[in-house]
């Protein structure tokens, strides 16, 4: 069983925000931001890749329902998922970061030059 798939059975402890019956957000163990929640569905799917419309229609008002509980909503955010390697996936259950509470950079995300991926 994953990690995340863990955190939903309370087999591993988190910090958990806000769940409801096909959500869970919980604090990031290593936040990289101010606020620094994951948001999952509480059924195991590897990435967004392979992630269901229906799954997707719901997971949207819940992370902006994350977001408003933490007061984000009001300067914005940041929600991101990475998938697979070049993406930079550690965890594979799909999960949203919610990143904010400060101005994020936005400046380097890979080591290879834009024009040489064109
Ligand atoms: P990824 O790199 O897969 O997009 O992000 C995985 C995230 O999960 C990382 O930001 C990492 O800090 C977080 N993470 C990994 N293991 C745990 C854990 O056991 N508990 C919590 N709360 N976060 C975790
Ligand atoms: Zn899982």
């Amino acid at each position: 069983m994953c990690i995340f798939c863990k955190i939903v059975k309370r087999e591993i402890p988190s910090n958990i925000i806000l769940e409801n019956e096909d959500f869970l957000a919980f604090h990031d163990i290593n936040p990289k931001a101010p606020v620094h929640i994951l948001v999952i569905p509480k059924v195991h799917v590897e990435s967004f890749h392979e992630v269901s419309g229906e799954i997707m229609s719901g997971i949207t008002p819940f992370i902006q329902k994350v977001a408003k509980e933490l007061s984000l909503d009001k300067n914005g955010y940041r929600v991101i998922t990475n998938i697979g390697e070049d993406g930079g996936q550690e965890v594979k259950h799909l999960h949203f970061h919610v990143l904010g509470g400060a101005k994020l950079a936005w400046s380097h995300l890979s080591d290879a030059h834009p024009k040489e991926m064109i």
